[in-house]
């Protein structure tokens, strides 16, 4: 077939299929560069994502482009995050915090100007930046030369800068901030001072320039003071307080131990005081709870404390008027009982006295006729269970009629009395004498025998005569006539009477002046 084209036909077909050959080769070599490239910007984009948030989207999307393949997105892609390597750098840079350090600095404004535009350059190509630019840049911003650091040469920009500071102020100087940093961070510092630790720790990690630290340490130095002053004060407002508590409490303690009221308090009144003081020791217990600060504490305690004392001063006030008017009551009382004593006594006095007036016979003071009622049943009792003798002997004054006709009733009293006093004087210890009735009197002689009784009647009737009573100046001669009875077995006392009585009339009718035994 080869035998059939033309030398020119055939030289075309060898160019065409040269062409071809390499147009398959240069098509392969691309594509091994394609991916070369985008294994190329896969990497690089894992390796710097993470640097810089403004860039990590742009870098994902890139990333994510490279790996769908296609050149159209990875371009779009890779213009968008040069755009915003422009936006980030001019923002940084420039405008950003360059541009404010040298408003904050004594730089006048050629000099400022001078240092943006020194900044430009070296920023524009940082690892080609010229040493010369360099000390330039240290000069303008108060930087010291460091000859051994300019050698150097290597390192980063900010490094580069920074090894033209003094050796004290260098690396040593980033530490030392770190190590304030971390010392300010670890204390414990009042609330109102955080804040202000908080930025002296900000402006720590911006800078280590001797500026910072001066600035910073003097800083610190105030709020050290400020905190110290602030402790001193919150110890002696604790003291104070812890004072004030005491005597609060001590005072409770004299409440609870010296007032007696407390025993003496009601049931009621003590179940008052407790419910009062159970609810102020919630309150009190809410209060230490919820208290955010030590003058707030102090504050709602002394509250409670002063509420808890009023709750007792209320309950022992009450208390003490209680006992006052049970005391007043008690003492109404007492006086009363006391004069119902002495009344119940007088009456008493006064009974025994009526009763014994009863007894007694009021012109001679004698026993009357009652009181012989009751001894004669004594003495006749007697007389039967030992079986002692008894003698009843009745005397009657002889004539009495008459010398009341004559001297006059009065002397015939003086008389009954006078006989009565003889009479009386001459009675043993355990013998008996009653006036029984007008001018008669009646004795009981127990023990005594007959002739013995005999003998005591007739000493009697001889005393009356004797007795050498006077009337309106002259002698009356006054007698008694008696009769003398003894208790036997089956007498009665009216019975032995009777013959006493029986035995007077006998001496009457004999003559008076005499004594007749029954
Ligand atoms: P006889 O010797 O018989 O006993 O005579 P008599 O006068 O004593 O007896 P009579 O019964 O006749 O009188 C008794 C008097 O005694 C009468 C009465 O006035 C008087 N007499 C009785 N009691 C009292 C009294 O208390 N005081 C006075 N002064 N006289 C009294
Ligand atoms: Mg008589
Ligand atoms: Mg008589």
């Amino acid at each position: 077939m080869n035998q059939g084209l033309s030398q020119s036909q055939e030289n075309y077909r060898e160019r065409l299929l040269k062409l071809t050959e390499d147009h398959e080769r240069e098509t392969r070599a691309r594509d091994d560069i394609e991916r070369e490239l985008i294994r190329l910007v896969t990497r690089l984009c894992v390796a710097v994502s993470g640097l810089d948030t403004m860039l990590d989207p742009h870098l994902e999307r890139l990333r994510r482009a490279a790996k769908r393949g296609g050149a159209s997105g990875l371009l779009k892609q890779a213009d968008e995050l040069a755009d915003a390597l422009v936006h980030v750098s001019e923002d940084r840079v420039r405008p950003g915090v360059l541009q404010r350090l040298l408003e904050r600095s004594e730089q006048g404004r050629t000099q400022a100007d001078e240092v943006l535009q020194v900044w430009s350059a070296v920023a524009a190509d940082p690892s080609g930046a010229h040493e010369r630019d360099l000390d330039r840049l240290a000069e303008l911003l108060g930087l010291a030369t460091r000859p051994d650091a300019v050698a150097s040469g290597g390192g980063g920009l900010f490094s580069r800068l920074l090894g033209r500071q003094p050796a004290a102020a260098g690396a040593d100087g980033a530490l030392h901030n770190r190590l304030l940093s971390e010392l300010l961070g670890s204390m414990e510092w009042p609330v109102r001072l955080r804040v202000p630790v908080e930025e002296c720790r900000a402006r720590l990690a911006l800078g280590s320039a001797d500026d910072t630290w001066g600035e910073v340490l003097r800083e610190v130095g105030t709020l050290a003071i400020d905190a110290i002053a602030e402790a001193e004060n919150d110890s002696r407002t604790a003291q104070g307080f812890l004072a004030e508590l005491s005597r609060h409490l001590e005072a409770f303690d004299e409440f609870m131990v010296n007032e007696s009221g407390w025993g003496l308090a009601s049931q009621a009144a003590r179940e008052r005081l407790d419910r009062s003081m159970s609810d102020e020791v919630e309150s009190l217990s809410d209060t230490i709870r919820q208290s955010a600060s030590l003058a707030e504490l102090q504050a709602g305690v002394v509250a409670s404390l002063s509420r808890m004392q009023a709750h007792v001063r209320e309950h022992i006030e009450d208390e003490n008027n209680r006992r006052t008017r049970a005391e007043a009551e008690a003492d109404a009382l007492r006086t009363r009982l006391h004069e119902v004593e002495r009344d119940t006594f007088d009456l008493r006095r006064q009974v025994a006295r009526s009763a014994e007036q009863a007894l007694r016979d009021a012109l001679t003071g004698l026993p009357n006729r009652r009181a012989y009622d009751e001894r004669v049943a004594q003495e006749h009792a007697r007389h039967r269970r030992f079986g002692d003798p008894l003698a009843l002997l009745v005397l009657d004054i002889d004539d009495f009629k008459r010398i009341n006709d004559t001297l006059g009733h009065k002397a015939g009293d003086k008389a009954l009395v006078t006989i009565a006093g003889v009479l009386s004087r001459r009675l043993r210890e355990t013998d008996f004498i009653a006036r029984f009735g007008g001018e008669e009197f009646v004795l009981l002689l127990p023990g005594a025998a007959r002739e013995d009784a005999l003998r005591l009647a007739d000493d009697m009737r001889e005393a009356v005569h004797g007795c050498g009573l006077h009337a309106s100046g002259r002698p009356v001669s006054m007698t008694v006539s008696g009769g003398l009875a003894f208790f036997a077995e089956a007498d009665s006392a009216d019975s032995v009477f009777e013959r006493a009585d029986k035995a007077l009339y006998e001496a009457k009718g004999q003559g008076k002046n005499r004594i007749v035994a029954g």
